[in-house]
């Protein structure tokens, strides 16, 4: 049985993960999220103080880039992946909003991006891969199988995120979140190096009218279909 690479691009906070997860656990494929990497490197830099004079200190996170480790490990009580940052589980502190507030501008950085590409290409290089983020389809994989490109209106992201993290017991704001998530949009789609583009071969699906389920059944039908085709 062939092994797929599978591209899930979008928007902030539009899903894709969830259906990511859901889709590499129903292939028994492993699941690559390349945004908690650029968040575990944000970390790391707002931890280092390179963020303390009010902008970033891009020449300190060069040097320091080769001390950046970014990994995961899988949580075996829910089988699913945790992000590591020099061996220590940040899966928690990379999801708050500080980060999620400094995340584009660090992503954004070329010598950050090539880091991090090369390590995803090597996660990926065997197939059996479903890797979400902004430019798997793109840059990451641009031969990936399958490609999707998720959106949904900000709106409907910034609410999602905004139940996700009082879900947690986090302090949150609606509006704040829909500037994050807007801002996050411009920044990551306007970058020189590598920006957020629906590849011309993706499948676009918009599912701020969808349920989990439905967009779930949709992916995985795709999903079907490549694996039935010959080719691409
Ligand atoms: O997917 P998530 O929202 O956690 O990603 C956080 C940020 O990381 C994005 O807003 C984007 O700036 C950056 N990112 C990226 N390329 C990826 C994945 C994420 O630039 N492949």
């Amino acid at each position: 049985m062939k092994r797929l690479t599978i591209a899930i691009d979008g928007h902030s906070s539009c899903g894709k993960s969830t259906m990511a997860k859901e889709l590499a656990r129903r292939l028994g494929y492993v699941y690559v999220d390349t945004g908690a990497m650029y968040r575990a490197v944000t970390l790391f830099a707002m931890r280092r103080g390179l963020f303390d004079s009010g902008t970033l200190d891009a020449a300190a996170l060069e040097s320091l880039m080769p001390q950046v480790k970014v990994g995961f490990r899988i949580d075996p009580a829910t089988g699913l992946p945790r992000t590591l940052l020099c061996g220590v589980d940040v899966e928690r502190e990379i999801r708050g909003m500080d980060v999620s507030s400094h995340v584009s501008e660090v992503a954004a950085l070329p010598f950050v991006r090539s880091a991090m590409t090369r390590q995803q290409q090597l996660m990926g290089q065997d197939g059996g891969v479903v890797m979400d983020g902004r430019d798997i389809g793109t840059a990451v994989f641009p031969d990936a199988e399958l490609k999707v490109f998720v959106t949904a209106s900000a709106e409907v992201r910034a609410q999602r995120r905004y139940d996700e993290l009082r879900a947690k017991g986090e302090e949150a704001a609606y509006d704040d979140i829909l500037r994050n998530v807007q801002e996050r949009d411009y920044i990551d789609s306007h970058r020189a190096v590598a920006p957020l583009r629906q590849a011309p071969d993706a499948l676009l699906i918009d599912n701020s009218a969808l349920t989990r389920e439905q967009q779930n059944q949709w992916l995985w039908s795709k999903a079907q279909e490549r694996l039935a085709s010959p080719s691409k």
